[in-house]
């Protein structure tokens, strides 16, 4: 198996790329291995870093909530070294990055080592209790953009200390700096390590385009994400460490990694208050903008798991209200009495989803997804409409590139099955 090391280079030269199944970010390696002198890192579905001190060990982001994932990245830590964990540090609240402390826990208690210092930005707190609040929800939406059953934690680990713009510490001599940027959540924080030049990014680089655009989650912020970017890079960091993906190696390739990705955040949000500021509606400013073309194909921008659609939607949210600009869509009709009326001026839902059928022969996916959506609340009991918009959201899922859409696209094909 290839090193990590390995793998980055091969992804940075374009010999690999993250739209192959097998290299997307998020695909859990399960390696782990030193990248500077004393500090490693760990690649998972979501990734860690240990850094050894004469004090214990640092880990930055604690991998992900699920047991299984627990032990994995518990053991490869352990692996590496068997330090007692002096300090961890949450990148930001998500589950996949600051619920992997259980199992270093129960082995602080067993070896009487004493609980270690847990930091975090101020906001993960309030975002940890938010997430209790809306366990089912956020288990419902997990669900569909992975496509796998989720069962949502509600058992955080809160932060014993917290931080708000910035903490500078020094654990067993090593210095470590903490820095709040404000990106994919409102607790993000990114960490530099000025002995080795090591940058850890948490999410705010991930290997592919930012994800400041999730649709079934909470506001994400793309201009202070772009400014957290060139802070980072005006450090001159040696070697970047993601929160998903793998390392970027090379002073000037992160460079080029990080201003690459804080253009790309800038374009879509000056191009987005532009039309704002015109008095032009979201629905039709995402057919107008797009990122900059000499970006938009960087092997690190790809829209794999986000799209720029969502993030142009995002900027508008938060900078806007939510009204889609659509005057009936201010005050809508149920969708089934629309849906109704449409099929019958079609002359009924089967005429609408066979429509609907033909335009997604001919490939127009996002007007064939109108029709038979149309065609399957007008029908909600009838095997073969739905029959037909599940053979249409399954080609739609497979026709998309980001996990974002596949995730939804998929749902509703399995719900239309499930009747079909
Ligand atoms: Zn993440």
């Amino acid at each position: 198996m290839p090193s990590l090391t390995e793998l980055a280079e091969q992804l940075w030269r374009g010999e690999i790329r993250t739209s192959d199944p097998q290299h997307h970010p998020f695909v859990a390696l399960n390696q782990m291995e030193e990248v500077a002198e004393g500090v490693a890192f760990y690649k998972g579905f979501s990734n860690i870093a240990a850094v050894k001190t004469s004090d214990g060990l640092v880990l930055i982001d604690t991998g992900s909530y699920h047991p299984t994932a627990h032990q994995r990245s518990f053991d490869k830590v352990r692996s590496y070294s068997p330090d007692r964990l002096h300090t961890a540090i949450y990148t930001h609240g998500h589950v996949d990055h600051a619920y992997g402390l259980p199992p270093f826990l129960k082995e602080a208690a067993e070896k009487n080592w004493g609980r270690p210092e847990i930091l975090g930005h101020q906001g993960v707190i309030p975002r940890m209790r938010r997430y209790n609040e809306t366990a089912g929800y956020n288990s419902v939406i997990n669900s569909r953009q992975f496509n796998v059953k989720t069962e949502w934690p509600t058992n955080p680990i809160f932060p014993s200390r917290t931080f708000d713009d910035a903490l500078n510490l020094t654990v067993g001599g090593e210095e470590i700096w903490i820095r709040h940027a404000k990106g994919e959540t409102d607790d993000h924080a990114w960490v530099f390590l000025p002995r080795t030049r090591v940058l850890y990014t948490g999410d705010l680089f991930i290997w592919a385009a930012p994800n400041a655009g999730n649709p079934q989650k909470v506001q994400r912020y793309a201009i202070e994400w772009a400014r957290g970017l060139r802070e980072m890079a005006a450090l001159a960091p040696e070697i970047l460490l993601p929160g998903h993906g793998l390392p970027v190696i090379g002073r000037e390739n992160v460079a080029q990694a990080l201003t690459d990705t804080a253009d790309y955040l800038e374009s879509l949000y000056t191009q987005t208050l532009a039309l704002l500021n015109a008095g032009v509606p979201v629905v039709d400013m995402i057919h107008e903008i797009a990122p900059p073309p000499h970006l938009a194909d960087k092997p690190y921008l790809l829209p794999i798991y986000d799209e720029p659609e969502f993030i142009v939607r995002n900027i508008h949210r938060c900078l806007g209200g939510w009204w889609s600009g659509v005057p009936s869509e201010l005050k809508p009709a149920p969708r089934q009495a629309q849906a109704r009326e449409i099929a019958a001026l079609a002359g009924g839902p089967r005429r609408l989803i066979e429509r609907a059928a033909e335009l997604a022969e001919a490939g127009d996916m996002r007007l064939a997804c109108h029709l038979a959506d149309w065609a399957g609340d007008a029908a909600p009991e009838s095997v073969e409409v739905h029959r037909i918009r599940a053979a249409i959201y399954t080609r739609r899922m497979e026709s998309e590139p980001s996990t974002m859409s596949k995730g939804i696209f998929g749902a509703a094909a399995r719900e239309s099955a499930a009747k079909g």
